[in-house]
């Protein structure tokens, strides 16, 4: 994973959000291949192994064991390119499952930052390339600006893919999948859907924030 992800994730353990610590045994340029993630609450923490940082060890052996997808071909690059309406690199892609067959050519057209969530099979070394195994996508909320779904998606990690999306985010999946909540849809076709994440409301309700203190440090 590139060093600069580390930054952008976070614990995956129900407690509130806590921004990851990075320790580093082995980089190689701005990949890390060997390290850790820490959570300052919980203690949890993360290994990366061979250059993916792995949440959950179960999510690891069943993407590894499971078929590779062959890489995207140019018309499906660009098709995700502008349904996640990547016009500038700013920004995390997300790719999830088999929509990571698109994260090598995709990164090479428009120099986004892509991460690719549970791909199946084994990972061929990317050297701009994110890798995460993880049963939910372990991401600050708002962070990332475009997401796509692959079919047979666990309807936990499209939940939680659309958490981690900014207001206004992008989000595609195939027609077999649903729309998730807080999504609302901008077209579809006979392949898939595309989305735009609903502005999520800034202020709550005192009511609801009752008995749950803000820490400032
Ligand atoms: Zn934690």
């Amino acid at each position: 994973m590139i060093a600069d992800l580390a930054d952008a994730l976070r614990c995956i353990r129900p407690h509130e959000p806590a921004a990851l610590i990075m320790s580093v045994d082995r980089l190689s340029g701005r990949q890390i291949i060997t390290g850790s993630l820490g959570c300052p609450v919980c203690d949890a923490r993360y290994p990366v192994i061979e250059g993916a940082a792995v949440f959950d060890e179960a999510s690891l052996v069943r993407c590894r064991a499971a078929p590779a997808v062959p890489s995207a071909d140019d018309a499906g690059v660009i098709r995700v390119g502008a349904l996640l309406d990547l016009t500038d690199p700013a920004g995390w892609v997300l790719l999830e499952g088999a929509a990571s067959a698109a994260a090598a050519a995709l990164h090479a057209l428009l120099e986004t930052a892509v991460v690719m969530l549970n791909p199946p099979g084994p990972v061929p070394p990317g050297a701009e390339l994110s890798v995460i195994y993880a049963p939910v996508a372990p991401f600050s909320p708002g962070l990332l600006r475009g997401a796509a779904l692959s079919h047979g998606v666990d309807p936990v990690i499209a939940d939680s893919v659309v958490g981690a999306l900014r207001a206004g985010g992008r989000i595609m999946g195939p027609i077999s999948v649903a729309v998730p909540a807080g999504v609302a849809e901008l077209a579809r076709d006979g392949h898939g859907w595309v989305g735009t994440r609903r502005a999520v409301p800034t202020t709550v309700p005192v009511t609801l924030s009752r008995g749950r203190r803000q820490d400032s440090a």
